[in-house]
């Protein structure tokens, strides 16, 4: 037997799509490919379209090209969460056996008369009510992770210290909706571990979701990635661009100066002839000039001026 390795570091990029790549989006997409590639490490992509009502038809389909056309260079087949139905099945039943999920009948509606407490996404808190078992004459609806009254702790590569109590701040969260659909945050932990990914850099958007990732870990028995959350780009009133903010989309015809611009806003200046160079010449400069320490350790960035975090 070949003597044991250490694992070869892993990043990936996983959009949704919910629409063309944006500027946002592209930032994300620089900063994951920038830190594996500096890492001498594979860079993964993954749709991640689990969310078939925001999936909109042919945005996977143009965010890769954009891709392409910017130069990006993925390792290994493109991961498209719809076809993976069949693994996150496996990994709920592994919760369901063991009694760390619990089925949930509860609605919107009878939610919200039942608790005024705000979760981290602004949501309602759920209140537990069918954490002892459903009542009587009411049938499941979603399954909800058990989460315990514990402070999860890590270090994020970025935004430093992040702290986290998951019954206080989240509740017991769902991992399979009530419209028959995998959440997000089952899909995403199930293949970041699969696909062996163990530095994830994304957009600061998630960094409230990743005490959740980290539960789900420990529970399912993978490892703990290291996480780096990047500054998202903001509009003039403080959103991040997405969709709902109507963020214009990015074209790959817009070349090395798109990409300059999205590194720049990195904390990585970009000297004049490359970005008057060609896209593999920035790429090669970009790669031995990164440095995730110079990337502003702040939440939200407007181009122009940085927000306060
Ligand atoms: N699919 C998520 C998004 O587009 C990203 C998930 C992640 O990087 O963990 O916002």
């Amino acid at each position: 037997m070949a003597a044991s390795s250490a694992p070869r570091y892993r990043g990936r990029f996983a959009p949704s799509p919910t629409g063309p790549l944006h500027f946002g989006s592209l930032v994300a997409a620089v900063g994951s490919y920038l830190d594996a590639r500096a890492n001498d490490g594979e860079w993964l992509l993954r749709i991640e379209d689990v969310d078939g009502p925001r999936t909109v038809p042919g945005a996977a389909a143009s965010i890769l090209r954009t891709l392409e056309g910017f130069g990006f260079e993925w390792d290994g087949e493109v991961v498209v969460q719809s076809q993976r139905t069949d693994i996150y099945h496996a990994e709920l039943t592994r919760l369901q056996l063991v009694g760390d999920v619990y089925p949930c009948s509860c609605s919107r509606s009878e939610i919200a008369a039942a608790s005024s407490a705000r979760s981290v996404d602004g949501g309602l808190l759920y209140p537990g009510t069918c954490r002892p078992g459903i009542p009587e004459g009411r049938s499941a609806r979603a399954w909800r992770l058990r989460v315990p009254d514990r402070v999860f702790r890590f270090i994020d590569r970025v935004q430093g210290p992040v702290a986290q109590n998951l019954a206080r701040d989240v509740g017991d969260f769902i991992l399979f909706r009530a419209d028959g659909q995998y959440a997000y945050q089952l899909a995403v932990v199930v293949d970041d571990a699969l696909q062996g990914v163990n530095a994830v850099v994304r957009g600061v958007d998630l960094l409230d979701s990743t005490a959740r990732q980290i539960w789900l870990q420990e529970r399912l028995g993978f490892a703990m990635p290291t996480y780096a959350h990047l500054p998202v780009i903001v509009n003039a009133a403080g959103e991040k661009l997405s969709k709902q903010t109507l963020a214009p989309a990015v074209d790959a015809g817009e070349g090395v100066p798109r990409l300059a611009a999205a590194l720049e806003l990195l904390g990585h200046p970009v000297p004049g002839e490359v970005r008057s160079g060609v896209v593999n010449d920035f790429w090669k400069w970009a790669v031995s000039a990164w440095s995730i320490d110079r990337v502003p350790k702040v939440r939200g960035i407007f181009p122009g001026g940085t927000l306060p975090a």
